[in-house]
Protein backbone atom coordinates (compact mmCIF):
# COMPACT_ATOMS: atom_id res chain seq x y z
CA UNK A 1 0.00 0.00 0.00
CA UNK A 2 0.98 3.44 -0.58
CA UNK A 3 1.32 4.80 3.19
CA UNK A 4 3.31 1.59 4.00
CA UNK A 5 6.12 2.71 2.00
CA UNK A 6 9.26 3.49 4.17
CA UNK A 7 12.83 4.03 3.54
CA UNK A 8 12.98 -0.08 4.79
CA UNK A 9 12.37 -0.75 1.16
CA UNK A 10 14.40 1.18 -0.78
CA UNK A 11 15.05 -0.65 -3.38
CA UNK A 12 12.51 -2.89 -3.32
CA UNK A 13 9.72 -3.06 -6.66
CA UNK A 14 6.36 -1.99 -5.92
CA UNK A 15 3.00 -1.71 -7.89
CA UNK A 16 0.35 0.52 -6.45
CA UNK A 17 -3.02 1.21 -7.57
CA UNK A 18 -5.05 4.33 -6.09
CA UNK A 19 -5.98 7.62 -7.14
CA UNK A 20 -4.30 10.51 -8.19
CA UNK A 21 -4.49 13.04 -5.74
CA UNK A 22 -2.01 15.45 -7.37
CA UNK A 23 0.45 16.25 -10.36
CA UNK A 24 3.08 18.40 -10.85
CA UNK A 25 5.27 18.83 -13.82
CA UNK A 26 8.80 20.16 -13.20
CA UNK A 27 11.56 20.82 -14.97
CA UNK A 28 10.63 17.46 -17.92
CA UNK A 29 9.82 15.32 -14.75
CA UNK A 30 5.98 14.40 -13.76
CA UNK A 31 5.34 14.42 -9.92
CA UNK A 32 2.10 11.97 -9.06
CA UNK A 33 1.09 11.55 -5.42
CA UNK A 34 -0.97 8.34 -5.32
CA UNK A 35 -4.02 8.10 -2.69
CA UNK A 36 -5.03 5.25 -1.58
CA UNK A 37 -6.66 4.01 2.02
CA UNK A 38 -3.47 3.79 3.65
CA UNK A 39 -2.31 6.88 2.58
CA UNK A 40 -0.11 8.38 -0.22
CA UNK A 41 3.02 8.13 -1.52
CA UNK A 42 4.71 10.49 -4.55
CA UNK A 43 5.27 9.00 -8.04
CA UNK A 44 8.26 10.12 -10.24
CA UNK A 45 7.75 10.01 -13.83
CA UNK A 46 11.48 10.53 -15.82
CA UNK A 47 11.34 10.60 -20.11
CA UNK A 48 14.57 9.03 -19.44
CA UNK A 49 13.70 6.09 -17.65
CA UNK A 50 10.24 5.53 -19.31
CA UNK A 51 9.42 7.18 -21.80
CA UNK A 52 5.71 5.83 -22.41
CA UNK A 53 4.90 6.16 -18.62
CA UNK A 54 6.09 10.04 -18.47
CA UNK A 55 3.74 10.14 -21.71
CA UNK A 56 0.73 8.66 -20.04
CA UNK A 57 1.43 10.85 -16.60
CA UNK A 58 1.72 13.85 -18.61
CA UNK A 59 -1.95 13.37 -19.10
CA UNK A 60 -3.38 12.31 -15.82
CA UNK A 61 -5.83 14.35 -13.84
CA UNK A 62 -7.08 14.62 -10.74
CA UNK A 63 -9.22 11.54 -8.98
CA UNK A 64 -8.25 9.33 -12.21
CA UNK A 65 -7.57 5.53 -11.00
CA UNK A 66 -3.93 4.37 -11.62
CA UNK A 67 -1.78 1.04 -11.38
CA UNK A 68 2.60 2.26 -11.26
CA UNK A 69 4.70 -0.25 -11.28
CA UNK A 70 8.35 1.39 -9.80
CA UNK A 71 11.08 1.16 -7.83
CA UNK A 72 11.30 3.34 -4.35
CA UNK A 73 14.55 5.16 -4.19
CA UNK A 74 15.25 7.45 -1.20
CA UNK A 75 14.43 11.33 -2.09
CA UNK A 76 17.17 13.48 -2.85
CA UNK A 77 18.65 15.14 0.04
CA UNK A 78 16.82 18.75 0.54
CA UNK A 79 13.63 17.14 -1.34
CA UNK A 80 12.04 15.20 1.97
CA UNK A 81 8.57 16.37 3.01
CA UNK A 82 8.55 16.14 6.89
CA UNK A 83 4.76 16.36 6.79
CA UNK A 84 3.90 13.23 5.27
CA UNK A 85 4.79 9.45 6.71
CA UNK A 86 6.32 9.06 3.31
CA UNK A 87 8.36 11.38 2.80
CA UNK A 88 11.56 10.69 2.49
CA UNK A 89 11.24 8.08 -0.42
CA UNK A 90 9.77 8.06 -3.79
CA UNK A 91 9.03 6.08 -6.19
CA UNK A 92 10.51 5.71 -9.76
CA UNK A 93 8.08 4.47 -12.05
CA UNK A 94 8.33 2.43 -14.91
CA UNK A 95 5.20 1.43 -15.99
CA UNK A 96 1.38 3.21 -15.69
CA UNK A 97 -1.68 2.00 -16.59
CA UNK A 98 -4.69 4.18 -16.23
CA UNK A 99 -7.58 2.19 -14.91
CA UNK A 100 -10.38 4.86 -14.99
CA UNK A 101 -10.73 8.35 -15.67
CA UNK A 102 -12.43 10.88 -13.28
CA UNK A 103 -14.37 13.98 -14.04
CA UNK A 104 -13.35 17.05 -12.11
CA UNK A 105 -14.82 16.46 -8.42
CA UNK A 106 -17.50 19.04 -6.80
CA UNK A 107 -15.03 19.47 -4.23
CA UNK A 108 -11.78 19.11 -3.14
CA UNK A 109 -10.97 15.57 -2.28
CA UNK A 110 -8.69 16.67 1.11
CA UNK A 111 -8.51 16.29 4.88
CA UNK A 112 -10.46 18.91 6.39
CA UNK A 113 -12.30 20.19 3.96
CA UNK A 114 -15.06 23.07 4.36
CA UNK A 115 -17.24 22.54 1.44
CA UNK A 116 -21.37 22.41 2.33
CA UNK A 117 -22.73 19.21 3.61
CA UNK A 118 -25.26 18.63 0.88
CA UNK A 119 -23.11 18.44 -1.65
CA UNK A 120 -20.50 16.04 0.83
CA UNK A 121 -23.60 13.88 1.13
CA UNK A 122 -24.90 13.97 -2.50
CA UNK A 123 -21.41 12.72 -3.70
CA UNK A 124 -21.31 10.55 -0.52
CA UNK A 125 -18.51 8.38 -2.29
CA UNK A 126 -15.93 11.28 -3.05
CA UNK A 127 -16.29 12.50 0.09
CA UNK A 128 -15.66 8.95 1.86
CA UNK A 129 -12.34 8.90 -0.29
CA UNK A 130 -11.13 11.88 1.94
CA UNK A 131 -8.66 10.30 4.54
CA UNK A 132 -10.20 11.98 7.09
CA UNK A 133 -13.26 10.55 6.81
CA UNK A 134 -12.07 7.02 5.77
CA UNK A 135 -10.18 7.08 9.04
CA UNK A 136 -13.64 7.60 10.98
CA UNK A 137 -15.11 4.90 9.58
CA UNK A 138 -12.12 2.91 10.03
CA UNK A 139 -12.35 3.49 13.84
CA UNK A 140 -16.02 2.58 13.51
CA UNK A 141 -14.80 -1.00 12.17
CA UNK A 142 -12.32 -1.23 15.11
CA UNK A 143 -14.93 0.04 17.66
CA UNK A 144 -17.08 -2.92 16.69
CA UNK A 145 -14.47 -5.50 16.29
CA UNK A 146 -12.90 -4.45 19.76
CA UNK A 147 -16.98 -4.68 21.27
CA UNK A 148 -17.62 -8.29 19.29
CA UNK A 149 -14.47 -9.33 20.79
CA UNK A 150 -14.87 -8.45 24.28
CA UNK A 151 -18.89 -9.68 24.41
CA UNK A 152 -17.32 -13.19 23.20
CA UNK A 153 -14.75 -13.35 25.37
CA UNK A 154 -17.52 -12.87 28.10
CA UNK A 155 -19.99 -15.66 26.88
CA UNK A 156 -22.36 -13.12 24.90
CA UNK A 157 -23.64 -14.98 21.63
CA UNK A 158 -24.78 -12.55 19.16
CA UNK A 159 -28.32 -13.67 17.44
CA UNK A 160 -30.12 -11.33 14.40
CA UNK A 161 -33.52 -10.71 15.34
CA UNK A 162 -36.11 -9.43 12.74
CA UNK A 163 -36.50 -6.50 10.89
CA UNK A 164 -40.35 -6.94 10.28
CA UNK A 165 -42.02 -7.11 13.34
CA UNK A 166 -44.99 -5.86 15.44
CA UNK A 167 -44.59 -2.67 17.23
CA UNK A 168 -41.67 -2.31 19.86
CA UNK A 169 -42.98 0.35 21.65
CA UNK A 170 -39.31 2.85 22.42
CA UNK A 171 -41.23 6.22 22.46
CA UNK A 172 -41.20 7.21 19.26
CA UNK A 173 -43.26 6.81 15.66
CA UNK A 174 -43.09 3.58 14.00
CA UNK A 175 -41.33 2.93 10.53
CA UNK A 176 -43.99 1.13 8.60
CA UNK A 177 -43.93 -1.65 5.57
CA UNK A 178 -47.27 -2.63 3.94
CA UNK A 179 -47.71 -6.37 3.90
CA UNK A 180 -48.14 -7.53 0.19
CA UNK A 181 -49.46 -10.58 1.08
CA UNK A 182 -51.90 -9.57 4.15
CA UNK A 183 -53.68 -6.64 2.76
CA UNK A 184 -54.63 -3.97 4.83
CA UNK A 185 -51.75 -4.96 7.37
CA UNK A 186 -48.23 -3.62 8.29
CA UNK A 187 -45.02 -4.78 9.73
CA UNK A 188 -43.42 -1.82 12.05
CA UNK A 189 -39.46 -1.67 11.89
CA UNK A 190 -38.02 -2.48 15.12
CA UNK A 191 -37.50 1.01 17.10
CA UNK A 192 -35.39 -1.54 19.14
CA UNK A 193 -34.83 -5.58 18.92
CA UNK A 194 -36.36 -5.01 22.87
CA UNK A 195 -39.03 -7.76 23.25
CA UNK A 196 -37.03 -10.48 20.94
CA UNK A 197 -33.66 -9.64 23.31
CA UNK A 198 -36.13 -10.58 26.28
CA UNK A 199 -37.69 -13.99 24.52
CA UNK A 200 -34.59 -14.95 24.04
CA UNK A 201 -33.39 -14.41 27.45
CA UNK A 202 -36.93 -16.77 28.14
CA UNK A 203 -35.23 -19.29 25.07
CA UNK A 204 -32.37 -20.00 27.31
CA UNK A 205 -29.63 -17.65 25.73
CA UNK A 206 -28.37 -15.86 28.66
CA UNK A 207 -26.20 -13.54 27.58
CA UNK A 208 -27.35 -12.15 24.28
CA UNK A 209 -26.23 -9.27 22.23
CA UNK A 210 -26.19 -7.66 18.88
CA UNK A 211 -25.58 -4.58 17.12
CA UNK A 212 -28.05 -3.98 15.74
CA UNK A 213 -29.75 -1.45 13.47
CA UNK A 214 -33.05 0.31 14.95
CA UNK A 215 -35.52 2.51 13.31
CA UNK A 216 -37.30 5.70 14.78
CA UNK A 217 -39.50 8.05 12.75
CA UNK A 218 -38.55 11.11 15.05
CA UNK A 219 -37.82 14.68 14.31
CA UNK A 220 -34.25 14.39 13.89
CA UNK A 221 -31.91 16.82 15.72
CA UNK A 222 -28.17 17.13 15.56
CA UNK A 223 -27.42 13.81 16.59
CA UNK A 224 -30.26 11.67 15.49
CA UNK A 225 -30.70 9.67 12.39
CA UNK A 226 -33.98 7.74 11.17
CA UNK A 227 -31.67 4.62 11.42
CA UNK A 228 -29.09 4.58 13.74
CA UNK A 229 -27.19 1.31 15.42
CA UNK A 230 -26.83 0.41 18.72
CA UNK A 231 -24.41 -2.12 21.15
CA UNK A 232 -27.77 -4.37 21.92
CA UNK A 233 -26.99 -6.43 25.25
CA UNK A 234 -29.40 -8.42 27.46
CA UNK A 235 -28.28 -11.19 30.13
CA UNK A 236 -29.99 -13.30 32.73
CA UNK A 237 -29.75 -14.45 36.54
CA UNK A 238 -28.52 -10.73 36.86
CA UNK A 239 -29.12 -7.65 38.72
CA UNK A 240 -28.43 -3.74 38.02
CA UNK A 241 -24.45 -3.85 39.28
CA UNK A 242 -23.71 -6.99 36.72
CA UNK A 243 -25.09 -4.85 34.11
CA UNK A 244 -23.36 -1.69 35.17
CA UNK A 245 -19.70 -3.61 35.44
CA UNK A 246 -19.87 -6.01 32.45
CA UNK A 247 -20.54 -2.06 30.36
CA UNK A 248 -17.51 -0.64 31.88
CA UNK A 249 -15.62 -3.72 31.24
CA UNK A 250 -16.69 -3.12 27.88
CA UNK A 251 -16.15 0.41 27.41
CA UNK A 252 -12.71 0.29 29.05
CA UNK A 253 -11.20 -2.67 26.95
CA UNK A 254 -12.75 -0.87 23.72
CA UNK A 255 -11.09 2.17 24.16
CA UNK A 256 -8.08 0.46 25.26
CA UNK A 257 -7.95 -1.36 22.61
CA UNK A 258 -8.43 0.95 19.85
CA UNK A 259 -7.30 4.33 21.26
CA UNK A 260 -4.83 2.76 23.82
CA UNK A 261 -6.29 5.32 26.79
CA UNK A 262 -6.66 3.95 30.51
CA UNK A 263 -10.22 4.61 31.89
CA UNK A 264 -10.73 4.20 35.28
CA UNK A 265 -14.02 1.83 36.11
CA UNK A 266 -15.96 1.61 38.15
CA UNK A 267 -17.88 4.34 36.83
CA UNK A 268 -19.32 7.43 39.42
CA UNK A 269 -23.03 7.09 39.76
CA UNK A 270 -25.80 9.90 40.51
CA UNK A 271 -29.14 8.84 41.41
CA UNK A 272 -31.81 10.88 39.10
CA UNK A 273 -32.84 13.05 41.79
CA UNK A 274 -29.23 13.92 42.89
CA UNK A 275 -27.69 14.26 38.86
CA UNK A 276 -31.16 17.21 38.71
CA UNK A 277 -30.04 18.76 41.84
CA UNK A 278 -26.16 19.12 41.65
CA UNK A 279 -26.20 19.14 37.40
CA UNK A 280 -29.77 20.18 36.85
CA UNK A 281 -29.64 17.98 33.91
CA UNK A 282 -30.27 13.71 33.39
CA UNK A 283 -27.21 13.98 31.28
CA UNK A 284 -24.70 15.79 34.04
CA UNK A 285 -21.75 16.61 32.32
CA UNK A 286 -19.49 15.83 35.37
CA UNK A 287 -15.81 16.87 33.55
CA UNK A 288 -16.25 20.66 35.49
CA UNK A 289 -17.37 22.21 38.68
CA UNK A 290 -20.04 24.71 39.22
CA UNK A 291 -22.92 22.83 40.40
CA UNK A 292 -26.18 24.17 41.16
CA UNK A 293 -26.43 25.19 44.80
CA UNK A 294 -29.86 25.84 46.22
CA UNK A 295 -29.64 29.08 48.28
CA UNK A 296 -32.97 28.76 49.69
CA UNK A 297 -32.70 29.17 52.81
CA UNK A 298 -30.48 31.66 53.18
CA UNK A 299 -33.69 33.55 50.64
CA UNK A 300 -36.69 32.71 52.11
CA UNK A 301 -37.45 35.42 54.21
CA UNK A 302 -35.79 37.91 51.03
CA UNK A 303 -36.65 41.33 50.67
CA UNK A 304 -36.56 40.70 47.21
CA UNK A 305 -40.37 39.71 46.32
CA UNK A 306 -39.25 37.24 43.17
CA UNK A 307 -37.17 34.86 45.89
CA UNK A 308 -39.25 35.35 48.82
CA UNK A 309 -42.68 34.24 46.65
CA UNK A 310 -40.51 31.43 45.00
CA UNK A 311 -39.59 29.84 48.04
CA UNK A 312 -43.14 30.24 50.02
CA UNK A 313 -44.61 28.85 46.58
CA UNK A 314 -42.89 25.71 46.75
CA UNK A 315 -40.30 26.58 44.40
CA UNK A 316 -36.80 26.64 43.96
CA UNK A 317 -33.54 29.06 44.54
CA UNK A 318 -31.07 28.04 43.02
CA UNK A 319 -27.36 29.92 42.20
CA UNK A 320 -23.95 28.89 40.38
CA UNK A 321 -21.06 30.60 40.47
CA UNK A 322 -19.00 31.41 37.41
CA UNK A 323 -15.63 31.82 38.57
CA UNK A 324 -13.27 35.51 37.80
CA UNK A 325 -16.67 36.53 35.84
CA UNK A 326 -17.58 39.43 38.61
CA UNK A 327 -16.26 42.35 36.06
CA UNK A 328 -19.17 41.08 33.49
CA UNK A 329 -20.39 44.22 31.42
CA UNK A 330 -24.02 44.94 31.65
CA UNK A 331 -24.26 43.65 28.06
CA UNK A 332 -22.74 40.63 29.11
CA UNK A 333 -24.66 39.79 32.04
CA UNK A 334 -27.91 40.52 29.71
CA UNK A 335 -26.83 38.11 27.64
CA UNK A 336 -26.96 35.85 30.08
CA UNK A 337 -30.33 36.67 31.17
CA UNK A 338 -31.43 36.84 27.97
CA UNK A 339 -30.40 33.22 27.28
CA UNK A 340 -31.81 32.04 30.64
CA UNK A 341 -35.30 33.82 29.45
CA UNK A 342 -34.84 31.47 25.99
CA UNK A 343 -34.76 28.39 28.66
CA UNK A 344 -38.29 29.12 30.33
CA UNK A 345 -36.66 31.18 33.56
CA UNK A 346 -38.82 34.44 34.22
CA UNK A 347 -34.96 36.14 34.43
CA UNK A 348 -32.02 35.75 36.75
CA UNK A 349 -30.14 37.94 39.51
CA UNK A 350 -26.83 38.57 39.20
CA UNK A 351 -24.83 39.27 42.28
CA UNK A 352 -20.72 40.22 41.42
CA UNK A 353 -18.61 39.80 44.50
CA UNK A 354 -15.61 41.89 45.22
CA UNK A 355 -13.36 42.44 48.15
CA UNK A 356 -11.47 40.91 50.94
CA UNK A 357 -12.91 37.75 53.03
CA UNK A 358 -16.42 37.81 54.97
CA UNK A 359 -17.17 41.47 56.36
CA UNK A 360 -14.89 42.73 53.62
CA UNK A 361 -16.60 41.87 50.44
CA UNK A 362 -19.06 44.06 48.35
CA UNK A 363 -21.76 43.27 46.33
CA UNK A 364 -23.11 44.86 42.90
CA UNK A 365 -26.38 43.71 41.77
CA UNK A 366 -29.26 45.14 40.06
CA UNK A 367 -31.40 44.06 42.99
CA UNK A 368 -28.69 44.72 45.61
CA UNK A 369 -31.10 47.37 47.72
CA UNK A 370 -33.60 44.59 48.14
CA UNK A 371 -30.80 42.20 49.66
CA UNK A 372 -29.76 41.91 53.06
CA UNK A 373 -26.12 41.93 54.61
CA UNK A 374 -27.51 38.23 55.74
CA UNK A 375 -29.32 37.14 53.21
CA UNK A 376 -25.67 38.12 51.17
CA UNK A 377 -23.46 36.45 53.51
CA UNK A 378 -25.90 33.55 53.79
CA UNK A 379 -25.81 33.13 49.61
CA UNK A 380 -21.77 33.58 49.86
CA UNK A 381 -21.35 30.59 52.69
CA UNK A 382 -23.82 28.16 50.78
CA UNK A 383 -22.10 28.90 47.33
CA UNK A 384 -18.58 29.27 48.33
CA UNK A 385 -18.31 32.37 46.23
CA UNK A 386 -15.52 34.74 46.65
CA UNK A 387 -13.54 38.20 44.98
CA UNK A 388 -13.55 38.50 41.69
CA UNK A 389 -16.93 35.89 40.75
CA UNK A 390 -20.62 36.27 39.47
CA UNK A 391 -23.30 34.78 41.36
CA UNK A 392 -26.30 33.87 39.46
CA UNK A 393 -29.35 33.29 41.06
CA UNK A 394 -32.51 31.89 39.18
CA UNK A 395 -36.09 31.46 41.34
CA UNK A 396 -39.40 29.89 40.39
CA UNK A 397 -40.36 26.34 40.18
CA UNK A 398 -38.03 23.60 41.03
CA UNK A 399 -38.19 22.12 37.48
CA UNK A 400 -37.33 25.24 35.24
CA UNK A 401 -34.84 26.44 37.53
CA UNK A 402 -33.14 23.38 37.47
CA UNK A 403 -33.20 22.90 34.18
CA UNK A 404 -32.17 27.11 32.98
CA UNK A 405 -29.29 26.87 35.43
CA UNK A 406 -28.07 23.50 34.00
CA UNK A 407 -27.96 24.75 30.58
CA UNK A 408 -26.38 28.20 31.97
CA UNK A 409 -23.82 26.04 33.93
CA UNK A 410 -22.72 24.38 30.32
CA UNK A 411 -22.69 27.79 28.64
CA UNK A 412 -20.95 29.19 31.15
CA UNK A 413 -18.52 26.22 31.30
CA UNK A 414 -17.70 25.73 27.67
CA UNK A 415 -17.08 30.23 27.33
CA UNK A 416 -14.70 30.21 30.40
CA UNK A 417 -12.67 27.22 28.96
CA UNK A 418 -13.65 25.53 32.16
CA UNK A 419 -14.23 21.64 30.33
CA UNK A 420 -11.20 19.82 29.89
CA UNK A 421 -11.53 19.07 26.07
CA UNK A 422 -9.75 15.17 26.16
CA UNK A 423 -11.33 14.10 28.84
CA UNK A 424 -13.61 11.41 28.98
CA UNK A 425 -16.00 11.34 32.28
CA UNK A 426 -18.16 8.71 32.28
CA UNK A 427 -21.40 8.69 34.54
CA UNK A 428 -24.16 6.34 35.41
CA UNK A 429 -27.16 8.25 36.46
CA UNK A 430 -29.80 5.49 38.09
CA UNK A 431 -33.16 5.47 39.03
CA UNK A 432 -35.14 7.59 37.33
CA UNK A 433 -38.75 7.26 37.73
CA UNK A 434 -40.95 4.63 35.87
CA UNK A 435 -43.43 7.14 34.85
CA UNK A 436 -43.70 10.15 33.98
CA UNK A 437 -47.15 12.44 32.52
CA UNK A 438 -47.03 13.40 28.68
CA UNK A 439 -48.27 16.87 28.16
CA UNK A 440 -48.12 15.65 24.47
CA UNK A 441 -50.65 12.39 24.68
CA UNK A 442 -52.28 13.96 27.95
CA UNK A 443 -51.64 10.42 29.65
CA UNK A 444 -49.00 8.51 31.79
CA UNK A 445 -46.14 7.23 29.91
CA UNK A 446 -42.92 5.06 30.41
CA UNK A 447 -39.72 7.45 31.19
CA UNK A 448 -37.45 4.22 29.57
CA UNK A 449 -40.47 1.71 27.83
CA UNK A 450 -42.94 -0.48 29.53
CA UNK A 451 -40.21 -3.54 30.35
CA UNK A 452 -38.72 -1.59 33.23
CA UNK A 453 -39.20 -2.91 36.56
CA UNK A 454 -40.19 -1.32 39.05
CA UNK A 455 -37.46 -0.86 42.19
CA UNK A 456 -39.00 -3.44 44.66
CA UNK A 457 -39.36 -1.12 47.25
CA UNK A 458 -41.25 1.04 45.40
CA UNK A 459 -43.77 -1.46 43.53
CA UNK A 460 -46.30 -0.88 45.92
CA UNK A 461 -46.92 2.55 45.06
CA UNK A 462 -47.71 1.51 41.04
CA UNK A 463 -51.91 1.55 42.16
CA UNK A 464 -51.76 4.27 44.52
CA UNK A 465 -48.28 6.98 43.75
CA UNK A 466 -47.55 5.95 40.32
CA UNK A 467 -45.18 9.19 39.85
CA UNK A 468 -43.05 8.42 42.66
CA UNK A 469 -42.33 4.92 41.40
CA UNK A 470 -38.32 4.80 40.67
CA UNK A 471 -37.28 2.65 38.07
CA UNK A 472 -34.39 -0.41 37.76
CA UNK A 473 -33.22 1.63 34.85
CA UNK A 474 -30.00 3.20 34.50
CA UNK A 475 -28.33 5.58 31.84
CA UNK A 476 -24.75 5.87 30.75
CA UNK A 477 -23.60 9.18 30.38
CA UNK A 478 -20.05 10.44 28.39
CA UNK A 479 -19.24 14.35 28.83
CA UNK A 480 -22.64 15.17 28.91
CA UNK A 481 -23.89 13.32 26.32
CA UNK A 482 -26.70 10.30 26.81
CA UNK A 483 -24.65 7.00 25.53
CA UNK A 484 -27.38 4.15 26.05
CA UNK A 485 -30.23 3.45 28.72
CA UNK A 486 -30.89 -0.06 29.85
CA UNK A 487 -32.90 -1.72 33.21
CA UNK A 488 -33.76 -4.50 34.90
CA UNK A 489 -36.78 -6.05 33.18
CA UNK A 490 -40.54 -7.06 35.20
CA UNK A 491 -39.81 -10.61 34.37
CA UNK A 492 -42.92 -11.56 36.15
CA UNK A 493 -46.69 -11.53 34.21
CA UNK A 494 -48.33 -10.35 37.57
CA UNK A 495 -45.99 -7.14 37.68
CA UNK A 496 -45.88 -6.40 34.06
CA UNK A 497 -49.64 -6.37 33.50
CA UNK A 498 -49.57 -3.54 36.99
CA UNK A 499 -47.37 -1.79 34.91
CA UNK A 500 -49.45 -1.68 31.77
CA UNK A 501 -52.06 -0.90 33.58
CA UNK A 502 -50.76 2.39 35.07
CA UNK A 503 -49.67 2.86 31.90
CA UNK A 504 -53.24 3.08 30.92
CA UNK A 505 -53.22 -0.09 28.81
CA UNK A 506 -55.86 -1.97 29.79
CA UNK A 507 -55.94 -5.97 29.84
CA UNK A 508 -57.96 -6.61 25.96
CA UNK A 509 -55.26 -3.95 24.44
CA UNK A 510 -52.60 -5.63 26.75
CA UNK A 511 -53.18 -8.86 25.18
CA UNK A 512 -53.80 -7.74 21.61
CA UNK A 513 -50.36 -5.77 21.31
CA UNK A 514 -47.80 -8.09 23.69
CA UNK A 515 -49.71 -10.91 24.58
CA UNK A 516 -46.74 -12.98 23.19
CA UNK A 517 -44.38 -11.08 25.71
CA UNK A 518 -46.68 -12.18 29.23
CA UNK A 519 -47.88 -15.47 27.48
CA UNK A 520 -44.05 -16.27 27.43
CA UNK A 521 -43.18 -15.04 30.93
CA UNK A 522 -46.00 -18.06 32.08
CA UNK A 523 -43.49 -20.30 30.81
CA UNK A 524 -40.55 -20.07 33.23
CA UNK A 525 -39.11 -16.43 32.11
CA UNK A 526 -35.45 -15.92 34.14
CA UNK A 527 -34.94 -12.54 36.21
CA UNK A 528 -33.34 -10.39 33.12
CA UNK A 529 -31.81 -6.87 32.44
CA UNK A 530 -29.73 -5.61 29.79
CA UNK A 531 -28.81 -2.09 28.01
CA UNK A 532 -28.69 -0.54 24.76
CA UNK A 533 -25.66 1.87 24.34
CA UNK A 534 -25.94 4.27 20.83
CA UNK A 535 -23.07 3.12 18.89
CA UNK A 536 -22.94 5.94 16.39
CA UNK A 537 -22.56 8.22 19.23
CA UNK A 538 -20.16 6.49 20.92
CA UNK A 539 -18.16 6.11 17.46
CA UNK A 540 -18.82 10.18 16.91
CA UNK A 541 -17.15 10.58 20.59
CA UNK A 542 -14.16 8.26 20.96
CA UNK A 543 -13.25 9.45 16.96
CA UNK A 544 -13.74 13.04 18.16
CA UNK A 545 -16.00 14.06 15.47
CA UNK A 546 -18.52 16.52 15.97
CA UNK A 547 -21.82 15.06 14.03
CA UNK A 548 -23.12 11.46 13.59
CA UNK A 549 -23.09 11.69 10.26
CA UNK A 550 -19.49 11.70 10.00
CA UNK A 551 -18.90 8.37 11.41
CA UNK A 552 -21.97 6.86 9.20
CA UNK A 553 -21.22 5.64 5.78
CA UNK A 554 -24.30 7.10 4.31
CA UNK A 555 -26.12 9.25 6.21
CA UNK A 556 -29.55 11.01 5.86
CA UNK A 557 -30.55 14.84 6.52
CA UNK A 558 -32.26 16.53 9.01
CA UNK A 559 -35.49 15.89 6.70
CA UNK A 560 -34.59 12.07 6.22
CA UNK A 561 -33.52 12.35 2.81
CA UNK A 562 -30.58 10.93 1.06
CA UNK A 563 -29.18 13.19 -1.10
CA UNK A 564 -27.40 10.29 -3.22
CA UNK A 565 -29.93 8.04 -4.11
CA UNK A 566 -33.11 10.13 -3.99
CA UNK A 567 -34.90 8.35 -1.30
CA UNK A 568 -37.41 8.27 -0.08
CA UNK A 569 -39.18 8.76 -3.50
CA UNK A 570 -42.54 7.51 -5.15
CA UNK A 571 -43.32 4.00 -6.37
CA UNK A 572 -45.14 3.00 -9.08
CA UNK A 573 -49.27 2.69 -9.44
CA UNK A 574 -48.77 -0.97 -9.52
CA UNK A 575 -46.46 -1.36 -6.85
CA UNK A 576 -49.28 0.76 -4.83
CA UNK A 577 -51.75 -1.51 -6.41
CA UNK A 578 -49.96 -4.63 -5.29
CA UNK A 579 -49.89 -3.32 -1.77
CA UNK A 580 -53.06 -2.46 -1.54
CA UNK A 581 -52.23 1.03 -0.73
CA UNK A 582 -54.25 4.81 -2.11
CA UNK A 583 -52.08 7.64 -1.88
CA UNK A 584 -54.55 10.20 -0.85
CA UNK A 585 -53.56 14.05 0.11
CA UNK A 586 -50.26 13.45 -1.85
CA UNK A 587 -49.07 13.54 -5.27
CA UNK A 588 -50.29 10.52 -7.62
CA UNK A 589 -48.09 7.97 -9.41
CA UNK A 590 -48.09 7.84 -13.30
CA UNK A 591 -49.11 3.64 -13.70
CA UNK A 592 -46.22 2.28 -14.47
CA UNK A 593 -43.89 4.55 -15.22
CA UNK A 594 -42.70 5.36 -11.81
CA UNK A 595 -42.28 9.08 -12.35
CA UNK A 596 -44.82 12.08 -10.94
CA UNK A 597 -47.07 13.95 -11.72
CA UNK A 598 -49.19 16.35 -10.48
N1 LIG B 1 -34.31 -1.11 24.23
C1 LIG B 1 -33.76 -0.03 24.99
C2 LIG B 1 -33.44 1.16 24.10
O1 LIG B 1 -33.30 1.00 22.91
C3 LIG B 1 -32.50 -0.40 25.67
C4 LIG B 1 -32.67 -1.43 26.73
O2 LIG B 1 -33.55 -1.28 27.57
O3 LIG B 1 -31.90 -2.38 26.72
O4 LIG B 1 -33.32 2.26 24.57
Amino acid sequence: MAGELSEDVVGSKVTLAGWVARRRDLGGLVFIDLRDRSGSAQVVFNPEVAPEAHDRAERLGGEDVIMVTGTVVRRPPGTENPSIPTGTIDVVADCLDVLSKSKTPPFYIVEDLDADELLRLRYRYLDLRRPDMQRGLIFRHRLTMAVRRFLDSRGFIEVETPMFIKSTPEGARDYVVPSRLNPGKFYALPQSPQLFKQLLMVAGFDRYFQIARCFRDEDLRADRQPEFTQIDIEMSFVDRDDVLSLTEDMMAASIEETLGVRVTTPFPRLSYAEAMERYGSDKPDIRFGMELVDIGNAVKGSGFRVFREAIAGGGRAMAIVAPGCGGFSRREVGELEGMAKEFGAGGIVSIAVSGGEGDGLEFRSPVRKFLSDDELAGIVRLTGAGDGDLILVAAGPGPVVRNVMGRLRLHLGSRLGLIPEDEMAFAWVVDFPLLEFSEEEGRLVAVHHPFTAPLEEDLDLLETDPLAVRANMYDLVMNGVELGSGSIRAHRRDVQERIFSALGLGPEEAREKFGFLLEAFEYGAPPHGGIALGFDRVVMLLAGRKTIRDVIAFPKTQRAICPMTGAPGPISRRQLDELHIEVVNGERVDPGSGTREP
